[in-house]
């Protein structure tokens, strides 16, 4: 298995479940998994079918994508073909007849396809090894892409009972999971559900203020990073688009108002490379394959997280990093609202209506922002800081809501924590209603204690610590508020609460740019990049179907100028290397002659990640350390005087320079010591600080190697 991973694919490792899945697919076992967008569910049959004896039949829904997929797999060697209606006769009877000749390992088909009585009866004259069905929520009538087609496999297995069937999907709730495993009748299949978490992407909240400047900042930031731009009508769709040509940017529209071919047209440049960005209804995106979309921006708020974990799924599937962006207004509520008050059934508005709420939670509230979609997955995040999102690396504006917070929680435990929302937010307002009155409650003691601000602020505040966990809704049709462990913390002063800034900021603040995959050398990337294109031209497929924007970063970084080093280069298999190896090792060597002394670093295991760093955590303390210092005082002085570690203060520094404050360097660390260390970190391509304090035997300390680190990164920025 791993020599074929490596020799087929090119690739060092296997991802997450695909051995497992892979070694039951060799003993014939069933499997049915549920993998997120980008776990790399095709390797998981298209290995299996380069080593099972006979062809692996795959069932996909989408005909747009099969070319694609078929010459992804001849181009890494694998004998694939597909069946589908765009054939003419003689090209079916060309794959009909590899077919027969056993000729073919992979052969992709329609599902209508297996309506064909006599194509069913041709197909067991073949030896097959293995039935992968693809997107298999299909099948599902309660699934949201319900497929008729697909019931065309129902009982697949008892028509072939000898060959095993891995059925493969993105997304499938446990109900639904249950009915593709009865209507494909998989025998006590293997079953793998895969966590929705996708750590390539950074998540971030920003507030929509003119949504096409901010916009075209980012892309200026971002340089030709291809990317998806949703909105959700045609006209902003058009609007957006125009406004971004003018300003310089390869963008096109795509909406459901544009003529067929426009459309057709305009998806194909983007997934060709062609065009970098394409703005978009959500009409735009089922069928795109694109696996390197390196950003995904909603310029609106969607109506609901399924929707939005499907759009910003599309980015980033290549496994690099990729941003994911939702602007927010609270205008946006009332627009959407507006369409959710058209809909006739009740029940079915306040379905609507929760998700939307849900939606705008997860815009507003000081919870990791990954947590809150898994949870809506029913999935539960361990990590108390994801590392990845605007909130855990401190991209955000926050406020302290710790005295509103009490001021709520007192309400709630001065009525022995028995009644629901509106009461207490009643209480707090100092409403005068004939429940208040009849219930002695003007006498509490929270009484009107919160008068001065809105009820709106109030609901928000009991939002905000429902979302954190402080509080929770307990029964049935008339929910109470209780407090939980940490909302007594809170209570009774242990914790404080910090909530997101809600009002418009004027002063604009200084914020990172999000992440970036790791770095590479931009001029080359800038070359081998047109040489795929040209490849890509040549053999009418997508650029990615010849090496990935991650291959293509390697090489970037690793300088292969041989046949032995490109190999080692990660997407680069046997029969890539033979058809492109030496183009591309050309173009390599060329540029490494004009550009001489060029440093090549090794070719390590591990690639280099760049963890961002909480940018603001201007807490007092840390303040007290910036005032002392600022007087002129040394590390150890500090520590002395404020009676606390060295390690301590010198953890203060490290977050004072990242914060962007005006630290000496100098004054901490020798300039000498401290471009040793800077080289020292680039040699090691790691940021982590243990290799390097381990591999100078200690003489560099921790403190110090963070110091520098702090410096490095801040000067990136
Ligand atoms: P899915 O169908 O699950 O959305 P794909 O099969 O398209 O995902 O795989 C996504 C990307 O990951 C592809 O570019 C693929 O080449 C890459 N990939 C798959 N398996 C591996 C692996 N073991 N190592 C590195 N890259 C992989
Ligand atoms: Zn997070």
């Amino acid at each position: 298995m791993h020599d074929t991973l490596k020799r087929v694919f090119g690739f060092q490792s296997f991802r997450p479940n695909q051995k497992v899945i892979i070694n039951h697919i060799l003993k014939k076992r069933d499997v049915f998994a549920v993998m997120s967008t980008g776990g790399g569910k095709s390797l998981c049959y298209q290995l299996p079918a380069k080593i099972m004896e006979g062809t692996t039949v795959v069932i996909s829904p989408l005909i747009s994508l099969m070319k694609d997929q078929v010459d992804a797999a001849l181009g890494n060697g694998i004998a694939a073909a597909f069946l589908n209606s765009s054939l003419s006769s003689e090209e079916m009877s060309a794959v009909n007849h590899k077919l027969h000749n056993h000729a073919l390992e992979l052969l992709y088909i329609a599902p209508e396809r297996f309506a064909m009585p006599n194509f069913l009866e041709s197909l067991r004259s073949v030896p097959l090894s293995l039935f992968a069905v693809d997107e298999a929520h299909c099948i599902s009538e309660w699934g949201h892409d319900f497929r008729p087609d697909y019931l065309n496999l129902s009982n697949l297995t008892r028509a072939f009972p000898n060959i095993p069937v891995a059925a493969f999907t993105a997304t499938a709730t446990p109900n639904v999971q249950d009915d593709i495993i009865n209507k494909i009748g998989l025998r006590t299949p293997y079953i793998v559900r895969a966590s929705f978490n996708r750590p390539n992407l950074f998540y971030q909240v920003k507030r929509k203020k003119e949504v096409g400047s901010q916009i075209l900042e980012f892309l200026r930031e971002h340089g030709n990073e291809p990317g998806i731009i949703y909105r959700t009508t045609r006209d902003s769709v058009a609007k957006l688009a125009e406004f971004l040509v003018s300003n310089g940017i390869s963008a096109l529209p795509y909406h459901a108002g544009l003529e067929g071919e426009v459309r057709r047209a305009n998806q194909e440049a983007f997934s060709k490379d062609k065009v970098n960005v394409i703005v978009a209804t959500i009409a735009f995106g089922m069928g795109i394959d694109k696996s390197n979309v390196r950003f995904v921006i909603h310029a609106d708020l969607p109506k609901n997280i399924e929707g939005y974990y499907q759009e910003t799924g599309r980015a980033g599937r290549d496994g690099e990093l990729a941003n994911c962006i939702l602007f927010f207004a609270v205008q946006d509520i009332s627009k959407i609202r507006y369409f959710i008050d058209q809909v006739q059934d009740g029940v079915e508005r306040s379905i609507v209506m929760h998700k939307l709420n849900q939606m705008v939670a997860y815009a507003s509230h000081y919870v990791c922002r990954r947590r809150q979609l898994l949870g809506y997955f029913g999935e539960s995040y361990p990590e108390e800081n994801c590392g990845a999102c605007d909130v855990c690396v401190g991209m955000v504006e926050k406020v302290d809501a710790t005295v509103d917070a009490q001021i709520v929680m007192s309400a709630m435990a001065r009525t022995d924590q028995r009644f629901g929302i509106n009461h207490i937010i009643d209480i707090v307002t100092g409403a005068n209603t004939s429940r208040i009155r009849e219930l002695n409650h003007d006498e509490v003691k929270t009484y009107g204690a919160g008068r001065h601000k809105e009820k709106d602020h109030w609901r928000f505040i009991v939002d905000e610590l429902l979302a954190q966990e402080a509080i929770v809704q307990d029964g049935g049709q008339y929910p109470v508020l209780k407090l939980t462990k940490k909302g007594s913390n809170i209570l009774y002063g242990r914790e404080a609460v910090t909530a997101l800034k809600r009002e418009e900021v004027k002063k604009r603040t200084k914020l990172p740019k999000g992440i970036h995959y790791e770095s590479f050398d931009e001029a080359l990337f800038e070359r081998l990049r047109l040489l795929r294109i040209k490849f890509a031209e040549e053999q009418q497929v997508p650029p990615y179907i010849i090496f990935s924007d991650m291959t293509l970063h390697e090489m970037c970084v690793y300088y292969p100028a041989t046949l032995t080093d490109m190999k080692k280069i990660s997407g680069v298999g046997d029969v890539k290397l033979q058809r492109y190896g030496a183009d591309f090792i050309s173009v390599i060597r060329r540029y490494l002659n004009e550009n001489p002394g060029i440093s090549i670093p090794d070719k390590q295991p591990s690639p280099v990640t760049v963890n961002e760093i909480p940018l603001k955590r201007t807490g007092n303390t840390i303040e007290k350390t910036y005032k002392l210092f600022k007087q002129g005082l040394s590390v150890k002085e500090i520590a002395e005087i404020r009676n606390l570690a060295i390690s301590t203060i010198s953890g203060h520094m490290e977050t004072l320079i990242r914060g962007g404050r005006d630290v000496e360097i100098d004054r901490l660390i020798d300039p000498a010591r401290r471009e040793s260390i800077e080289k020292l970190f680039r040699k090691l391509k790691t940021w982590n600080t243990a290799p390097l304090v381990d591999g100078t035997n200690g003489k560099v300390s921790y403190e110090e190697a963070k110091l520098v680190r702090a410096y490095i990164l801040r000067k990136a920025r």
